[in-house]
């Protein structure tokens, strides 16, 4: 198998505190409205109804969750199968990347894309996306998001030794499934995670 970056993310360590989120928009410089890398609250659930249990301990199957979200650097990324300009190209360690010059911003990348990494900068006209900190990588670091989660809840490496490590889990809701493009992800799931496709749950957060 070719080099493959790819990210784990532990959803059981996650507290959804969001300094993933802002370390890379400080990194990249992004507008208000650009996150390369957002987290979902994920839940659902409610109390049930017992009439023997006392009121005091009605008993509920609330859950809730976090997923830290970014481009995934599929293995077979719909989003360079689909662009007119040739714009975005596999690096041979994986990471896929932006070429600016060569974006037209035509927004083909972010409808194909299953998990929405692609965001349109207004102010450069372009779609721009998380690109691993490549950068960074290149000199032997971590990724900014890696780096500042408080949890160690996020982590980087080679997708196959992220797996030995972890399994290979890479999808639960409100993820897509992970057939459609093969995400260069390993998720350790939480205790309360759903299915892939399952509607028990809604998106609490998805602002950021
Ligand atoms: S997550 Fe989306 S933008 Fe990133 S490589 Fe996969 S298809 Fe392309
Ligand atoms: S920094 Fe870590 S704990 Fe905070 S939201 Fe991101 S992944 Fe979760």
């Amino acid at each position: 198998m070719a080099k493959q970056l790819a990210f784990h993310f532990n959803s059981s360590l996650c507290n959804g505190c969001k300094a993933c989120v802002i370390a890379c928009k400080s990194k990249n410089a992004l507008p208000v409205d650009v996150n390369y890398r957002r987290v979902y609250e994920y839940g659902g659930g409610g109390w049930v109804a017992d009439p023997m249990a006392p009121a005091f301990l009605t008993p509920n199957n609330i859950f809730v969750y976090s997923l830290s979200v970014a481009c995934m650097h599929c293995e077979n990324p719909a989003c360079v199968d689909v662009c007119p300009a040739k714009a975005i190209e596999k690096r041979d360690d994986g990471i896929v990347v932006v070429d600016s010059d060569k974006c037209i911003g035509c927004h083909y990348c972010s409808w194909a894309c299953p998990y929405g990494a692609p965001q349109f900068d207004p102010e450069e006209g372009t779609m721009r996306k998380c690109d691993m900190c490549a950068d960074v990588v290149d000199e032997g670091g971590t990724p900014y998001c890696v780096s500042a989660c408080p949890m160690r809840a996020l982590d980087f490496g080679e997708l196959e030794e992220l797996r030995a490590k972890y399994g290979t889990v890479a999808e639960v809701a409100p993820l897509p499934p992970a057939d459609i493009t093969n995400p260069a992800f390993v998720l350790t799931p939480h205790r309360h995670s759903q299915p892939v496709g399952s509607k028990v749950g809604r998106v609490y957060d998805d602002e950021v």
